[in-house]
């Protein structure tokens, strides 16, 4: 019988890793094996040694990667994938092939000064300290990537197809479609990757890439995310809230601090800044775009227009390139990024990683933190565990850089900007469907947020609703 087994994003939102196996006995050894994304975990220590574990079926035996979208927790374990002798294809759409080849040699550059820090402090008790993989390893894997167009059907093997649908959540994101034959029968398999929001509006303003997820579908077995289980997005316009919070802290000469993911949230929150200052809500402050990453991607966004809400198309036509905006500093070099710190005056920084995990955003934060007239805004989910949730939560420190820093500056959160569909959208979603699926496993959840999803879709749609554990496998029956 063939089988589905997680492993990954499977009581946790990091990870993701779907195996499919079409085994007709039950070692599995004859079955054509596909993995339905590759993400680096990340967060918690516990989730995170488990990047340094092999598969439990050996890499070299997986015959295919089918990809949903860029973010580090769907694509970050590629490269080590490809290390582990992994050598078939990865099948994304462009838009995501192309912010890949930015975010994977991040990723590995990430990794090396990781290993690099921890062996010059000595911090690590593994000698020497090593990356998971290089920038180099991660620049070599791009080569598997293999583009496939929206509603193009791929056929993997005599039983097996897949389809790319789109998912709205961030640029290139895509849902998988997997066609499996089974015992004469065949199964229709739905992995959501990540489910963008179900409409644009304005309560999730600033969206550079439209919303709805695909309509009218239909599956047998739905694998379905649930990042925002058991929490519903504020109702409210978040603009207003954060114009008012950048006002208050220029008035007392503090700078303002953005956490953001490099690649969707930082676009967006730049396009918000802009509207704001166009508008005379806030002042106009020195903006510094303060990684690499996301000025590469803002170039790849540039070239994909068909995938813009007409707000953010409006927006390129009235003011043209973010790269090219008066008072907009984009810092590519560590030594632009470090002049930055010289700058005594109020200004907003946006840097990433967006959980505060690593890259430039720690030394932003590491000078800023002490003083309470600065203020931390967070703008996207900090897993558990992360320095992000530490900050977040209202620590009175939060350890950089192996050391303790105070934490004094004003801390904020806007829920708001998130790409994920809540509950209700969710639901909103899933009506549309055409059938009843036979199953639904919830993953990329932490566990309270997929039992009460879980609780809500049995009770609201009547659907058989499981909980996906770690390394689990289940039936396609
Ligand atoms: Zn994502």
């Amino acid at each position: 019988m063939p089988y589905i087994q997680f492993l990954g994003a499977a009581g946790t939102v990091t990870g993701s890793k779907h195996l499919i196996n079409t085994a007709s006995d039950a070692s599995g050894k004859q079955g054509f094996q596909v993995l339905i994304d590759c993400g680096l975990f990340q967060g918690q220590k516990e989730w995170r040694e488990r990047n340094w574990r092999d598969t439990p079926v050996p890499a070299r035996e997986i015959e295919a990667v089918l990809l949903t979208h860029a973010h580090l927790d769907h694509c970050g374990w590629i490269p080590r994938l490809v290390k582990e002798g992994f050598g078939g294809p990865i099948y994304a759409t462009q838009p995501t092939i192309e912010l890949c080849s930015v975010v994977l040699p991040d990723s590995g550059h990430l990794q090396e000064e990781d290993a690099a820090f921890y062996n010059k402090k000595k911090l690590s008790k593994h000698d020497p300290a090593l990356p998971l993989y290089t920038l180099e390893e991660a620049e070599d894997c791009l080569k598997y990537f293999k583009p496939v167009a929206l509603g193009e059907s791929t056929q993997l093997s005599p039983d097996l197809a897949f389809r790319f649908v789109r998912a709205a959540h961030i640029l290139g994101s895509c849902m998988a479609e997997v066609t499996l034959k089974t015992n004469g029968s065949t199964r229709r398999l739905l992995f959501t990757g990540d489910l963008g929001r179900v409409r644009d509006s304005q309560i999730a303003p600033g969206k550079v890439v439209h919303s709805s997820p695909q309509e009218g579908e239909s599956a047998d077995v739905l694998i379905m995310e649930s990042t925002y289980g058991n929490r519903e997005h504020p109702s409210t316009d978040p603009r207003p809230e954060l114009a008012q919070l950048i006002r208050e802290t220029a008035q007392r000469g503090g700078s303002v601090i953005v956490p953001a993911f490099a690649v969707e949230r930082t676009q967006k929150f730049l396009f918000i800044l802009k509207r704001l200052m166009e508008t005379g809500q806030i002042p106009r402050l020195p903006v510094f775009c303060d990684s690499p990453m996301a000025i590469k991607a803002v170039d790849i966004f540039l070239k994909h227009s068909e995938e813009y809400t007409p707000q953010a198309a409006d927006l390129i036509a009235k003011y043209g390139s973010p790269l090219g905006w008066a008072g907009f500093t984009f810092a590519l070099t560590p030594a632009q990024s470090k002049e930055i710190n010289e700058n005594k005056y109020p200004s907003i920084i946006v840097s990433s990683s967006g959980m505060a995990t690593g890259g430039r955003i720690l030394h932003h934060l590491a000078l800023r933190l002490p003083d309470p007239k600065n203020l931390v805004i967070f703008i996207g989910f900090q897993a558990p565990g992360t320095r992000g949730s530490i900050i977040k939560s209202g620590a009175p420190e939060v350890k950089i850089y192996g050391e303790f820093v105070p934490i004094r500056a004003q801390i904020a959160a806007l829920e708001q900007f998130s790409d994920h569909a809540d509950p209700p959208e969710m639901l909103e979603w899933l009506r549309t469907f055409t059938n009843k699926p036979g199953v639904t496993y919830l993953v990329h959840g932490e566990p309270s947020a997929s039992s009460q999803l879980r609780e809500r879709l049995k009770k609201e749609l009547g659907w058989n609703v499981e909980v996906a554990s770690y390394m689990e496998r289940v039936e396609v029956k």
